[in-house]
């Protein structure tokens, strides 16, 4: 039987972007009577060895500022101001431009920022500690549904309340909880223990992440070179530094990230080429496999999955973070308005409510990025013309440009309130 030392309104698994901003988000929307707690072993450890940047589209960066935590990483966002498509094989020494897009989504608002993840996650960990939140640093190792899942009494626990589910901690500590949130990342072991099952696959690419710096400023442009192995993507960060999401199959990738410094800097600069002077490869390199796939259900009894634990997308649109915080937001939407209606916050019907709204705008996004993927990482000259003729045509319609433009900032669709920058 499980022992539960503490209990709380609301559990979250997983301190990363999803879990800490659902937290902040639920904290200002239901105020300090609901308590809430975040478990993660990493919480309180710093974010150093994360060199990942992330492209923070216009609705998230509205999520964030509503949240009160962009005031304080506006300093190390950069605008992206305008985007390059290129189509073209790594030899070829021009790289024509097939697609531009340049533009705000309101006046003076860029559609995507690109900021470092570790600024992102201090400012995210730092706004919860201040809010009230309680920070457990230990995993959730596992959990008991309430009883009326037919349990016996002997897997019951505590009380035996047919409305809190029962969590264990790793550090021999627990908690019971009106509603669960798995915000625990890809490998979600709380949706394993929930027996969802997801559909999906491994790309056998991995994308392998660093941090370059040059000669010349970006002047805020980012660039997606669409290569037969994989897009290579240069996106710009505050100063004259980029970063670089270069994606290869998953052995080449092993190769190159092994490689001596002299001979990742050649492989790095034959993709990069010389647009902005001399290149450096600062900081750490990784590399990161990538997959794809959709939890079968975002939902179970007294349990909401959010974010990565939810969904895996293929970075090509990077998109992946900005899906999980329209979890977030709706989750959080659905929540405050139960609880202010007098509603059991973990009820079937709150989270039925949130499974509506995130399903299948996941499925659309997931098989957007999948089927570029596709279209983009081959090498038949067939696909290439095809491609290429339609990113031309989008080029020359400035209005589907702007329809595009607004889909990627994350502003088309029911979009939840604090997506809009609207508090709850
Ligand atoms: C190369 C690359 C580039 C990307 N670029 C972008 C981009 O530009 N824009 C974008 O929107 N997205 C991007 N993404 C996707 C984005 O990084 C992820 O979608 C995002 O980090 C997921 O956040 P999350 O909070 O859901 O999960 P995670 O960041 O995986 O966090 C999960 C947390 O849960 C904790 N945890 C795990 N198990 C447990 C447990 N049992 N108990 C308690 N805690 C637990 C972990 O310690 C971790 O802190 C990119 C991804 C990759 C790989």
């Amino acid at each position: 039987m499980m022992q539960s030392d503490e209990r709380v309104d609301i559990l979250i698994a997983g301190g990363g972007f999803a879990g800490l901003a659902l937290a902040i988000a639920l904290r200002q929307g239901l105020g300090p009577s609901t308590s809430i707690m975040v478990a993660d072993p990493g919480l309180g450890k710093g974010h150093e060895g994360d060199e990942r940047a992330s492209a923070i589209v216009a609705a998230a960066r509205r999520l964030f500022e509503t949240l009160g935590v962009w005031e304080s990483v506006a300093g190390q966002a950069q605008p992206i101001l305008d985007m390059v498509v290129t189509d073209s094989r790594v030899e070829d020494t021009v790289r024509p431009v097939f697609l531009t897009f340049a533009g705000e989504v309101e006046p003076g608002e860029p559609f995507a920022h690109m900021i470092e993840n570790r600024y992102l996650l201090e400012a995210l960990e730092k706004k919860a500690a201040e809010s009230g939140i309680a920070l457990r640093a230990t995993t959730v190792t596992d959990f008991t549904p309430p009883p009326e899942r037919g349990r016996t009494n002997a897997d019951r626990l505590g009380s035996g309340d047919p409305h809190t589910i029962q969590a264990q901690f790793a550090d021999g500590g627990g908690a019971s909880a009106h509603l669960l949130v798995a915000a625990d990342g890809a490998r979600s072991s709380i949706r394993q223990r929930a027996a969802i099952a997801v559909h999906g696959w491994s790309y056998g690419q991995s994308a392998i992440v660093t941090t370059v710096s040059h000669e010349r400023d970006h002047e805020g442009r980012a660039v997606e070179h669409f290569l037969p192995n994989g897009p290579f993507a240069i996106l710009p960060l505050t100063g004259r530094r980029s970063s670089i999401v270069w994606t290869e199959t998953t052995p080449e990738a092993k190769r190159i990230v092994e490689l001596p410094d002299d001979a990742f800097n050649a492989e790095l600069e034959q993709r990069f080429k010389l647009h902005l002077g001399e290149i450096h490869a600062v900081g750490a390199r990784h590399a990161h496999a990538l997959g794809f796939f959709v939890a079968r259900s975002f939902i179970a009894e007294r349990i909401a999955l959010v974010g990565d634990a939810a969904h895996l997308i293929h970075p090509i649109a990077g998109q992946g973070l900005n899906m999980g915080l329209r979890d977030v937001a709706a989750l959080a939407e659905a929540v405050v308005d139960a609880a202010r209606l007098g509603l059991d916050i973990g009820g079937a019907d709150v989270l039925e409510h949130y499974q509506r709204w995130r399903r299948f705008d996941t499925m659309t996004m997931g098989v957007m990025t999948d089927g570029l993927n596709r279209l983009f990482s081959n090498r038949s000259p067939v696909l290439r013309l095809v491609r290429d003729v339609g990113l031309g045509l989008v080029d020359r319609v400035p209005n589907l440009k702007q329809v595009f433009i607004r889909e990627a900032a994350g502003l088309v669709g029911d979009v939840p309130k604090l997506l809009r920058g609207k508090s709850l």
